[in-house]
This record gives C-alpha cells, sequence and structure tokens, in this order.
C-alpha cells in the first residue's frame, strides 16, 4: 500500500474544502483526495494498488446518519447511516420493504454494519480485471484495453456495454433505489444540487473509468426517496451464486400499482446487467393498463431484453434474466411462482 496522509473533516463545508484541488479529475472515482466512511471498497482498492489516493478525509464524524421526513412525503436517508440501520430502520421497512430487502440481499452483515448509504453509491466494479494491476483494464488506466472482453466475462455485462468495458455495478441497493426513482443530494463548491439515481452512475461508453456524475469535489450528503414506496406490491430478487454472500448474477427490483387485476404502473430496475442499474422506461409503460399476468410479464421480459447480448462465458444470463424478472413479478403481484 502506498502513503498517504489522512485528516478529519468536522463539517460538509470543512469536507468540501478538503476535496477542492480535486476539480481537475473526471469524477469521484478519479480523486486524488478521497472522502472516506465505512473504507469497505475503498481501502480494498488501495491495499491492491488499483486505487492511489494521496490524501484521505475521514467524514464519519459528520452529522450525517438521520432518516428524516421530507417536505413530498418521503424520506431522506443520510449519507453516513450505515445499510444495516436502513434496512433495519422501521419506516424504511414499512414504505420501502424493496429496499431493505434489496440492502438486505447485499454484501455480509459485518460489511452492511459498516458500510454507509453514500459509500453504496460509490463502491465500483468486482470485475477480477480491475482488480488486477497485471493485466489490461480501460477502468483502471484508460486506453490499456480490457481484460474481460476476451477473457473470462461470467459476471459481465448484457447490456449497454461497450468496447472498452464490459463491467457491471455492484450494487444491490442502487438497483432498488433505481426503481424508485431516488433523488442523490451532493454538496460542492457551488452549494447543493440534486441528481436523479438514474442520471448518477454511467453507462462506459469510451470513458469506462468514469463511474458516475459526482464530480471529485462534491460530497454526498443524503438520498432521498419520494413518497410512492410501492409497500404493497414489490419485491427485490437476487440470483447469485452463493445465498450466503455474493454478487448478483442478476437481480430484480420490482414495483406495481395495481387496479385489481390490472397493472396501473409497473417499475422494473435490473442488477448485474450493466454498468449501472438498469432500467427500460418504454417497457415499463406498455405494461400499464395490461393484466398483471404471467403473459404480461413475460412480455416485458422479452421486451427489456431485446438487446441483451452475451460473450462467452455470460450468454446463460440472458435466460436467467428472463426469469428472474418472471419470478420478481410474479411475487410482486401475488401470484404463484411458475
Ligand atoms: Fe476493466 Fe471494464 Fe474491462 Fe473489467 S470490463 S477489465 S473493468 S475495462
Amino acid at each position: 500500500m502506498r502513503s498517504f496522509s489522512y485528516g478529519r473533516a468536522d463539517s460538509v463545508q470543512s469536507a468540501v474544502k478538503d476535496i477542492a484541488g480535486n476539480q481537475a479529475a473526471p469524477d469521484a472515482a478519479n480523486a486524488t483526495v478521497k472522502l472516506v466512511a465505512g473504507g469497505t471498497n475503498l481501502l480494498d482498492l488501495m491495499k491492491a494498488d488499483v486505487m492511489r489516493p494521496v490524501r484521505l478525509v475521514d467524514i464519519t464524524r459528520l452529522p450525517l446518519k438521520t432518516i428524516e421526513e421530507t417536505a413530498e412525503g418521503g424520506l431522506r436517508l443520510g449519507a453516513l447511516m450505515t445499510n444495516a440501520d436502513t434496512a433495519y430502520d422501521e419506516r424504511v421497512q414499512a414504505r420501502y420493504p424493496m429496499l431493505s430487502k434489496a440492502i438486505l440481499a447485499g454484501a455480509s452483515a459485518q460489511l452492511r454494519n459498516m458500510a454507509t448509504n453514500g459509500g453504496n453509491l460509490l463502491q465500483r466494479t468486482r470485475c477480477y480485471y480491475f482488480y488486477d494491476t497485471a493485466t489490461p483494464c480501460n477502468k483502471r488506466e484508460p486506453g490499456s484495453g480490457c481484460g474481460a472482453l476476451h477473457g473470462v466475462n461470467r459476471i459481465h455485462a448484457i447490456l449497454g456495454v461497450s468496447e472498452h468495458c464490459i463491467a457491471v455495478h455492484p450494487s444491490d441497493m442502487a438497483v432498488a433505489l433505481a426503481a424508485l426513482d431516488a433523488t442523490v443530494r451532493v454538496t460542492g463548491p457551488g452549494g447543493e444540487r440534486a441528481i436523479p439515481i438514474g442520471e448518477f452512475h454511467r453507462l462506459p461508453g469510451d470513458t469506462p473509468h468514469i463511474d458516475t456524475t459526482l464530480r471529485a469535489d462534491e460530497i454526498i450528503t443524503g438520498i432521498e426517496l419520494p413518497a410512492q414506496g410501492f409497500a404493497a406490491h414489490s419485491t427485490y430478487l437476487k440470483a447469485r451464486d452463493r445465498a450466503s454472500y455474493a454478487f448478483a448474477l442478476i437481480s430484480a427490483a420490482v414495483a406495481l400499482e395495481l387496479d385489481g387485476g390490472t397493472i396501473r404502473e409497473a417499475r422494473l430496475a435490473l442488477g448485474g446487467v450493466a454498468h449501472k442499474p438498469w432500467r427500460d422506461r418504454a417497457a415499463e409503460a406498455a405494461l400499464a393498463g395490461q393484466p398483471a399476468t404471467r403473459d404480461s410479464f413475460r412480455a416485458m421480459a422479452d421486451a427489456v431484453l431485446r438487446d441483451a447480448k452475451g460473450y462467452e462465458h455470460n450468454s446463460f444470463k440472458i435466460d436467467l434474466a428472463r426469469s428472474v424478472i418472471l419470478r420478481a413479478f410474479e411475487e410482486a403481484a401475488g401470484l404463484e411462482p411458475s
């Protein structure tokens, strides 16, 4: 591990001041002065020499550890609240059960006790080549190539890929937040701004080293959930290699508003398929007004996966995604699993 200096922020403003020198970096992932809270991913990456910050600013003492009601009837989750405290909060469990379930499907109990909500959004891909500094990786070292493209790509993307990167985003929490249309609140030198969760993570394109639209001189302060939590008809379903602790091969956050047996509104966000939680709003809109039946949900799955493309080792993900989508919609609609 390379040496770095360490400091501690005592306010959001002082944290922003600490990272002001980062402006030239393309996003927070590439900053040279990094904020650290739980450190569950950042410290691993530093030990592996994948990330090389020159300074860490400890933000664990900032007052961002509460859950508050918003004027719009939703909840604001503090950026430094742990994943565990968020998932077990009674308001989150009652009003956003899909989110609680998604968080508890992620990582291990020990990690959820350390990891924070803001850090969860900023965790980096678990692509094997990204962590192996002896191999090419455009995300770690722009222009070096992509080891996964013709390598072992079993866990990689099937949607939204580019020839430069086929990595997937590893978060479970972010998938549920995408289905809920959450908003990320951030503060920078120019003040506060709100980033819709759908615009927070990026597709790789020809700049896969840029993970998010969070600028290098900004800090996440909270995540706002809208009033509509789909508590009656929603779920999070995750298919993975080990039930005890593994990243998603495919996951689905599904939410429905039903009018009797008719779908009034449908949401579907997929994890494990792309460089960001994947939504297809046209396919969702096409479900509105349809009966809440397996045929409708199968048609939805076909529409969402119409452009899916597998690589040498991950073509199985397309069929698996179809099954996970169908099973999740069945669960959300209260149908027997087929
Ligand atoms: Fe790197 Fe992306 Fe290729 Fe993985 S998929 S080796 S993260 S460029």
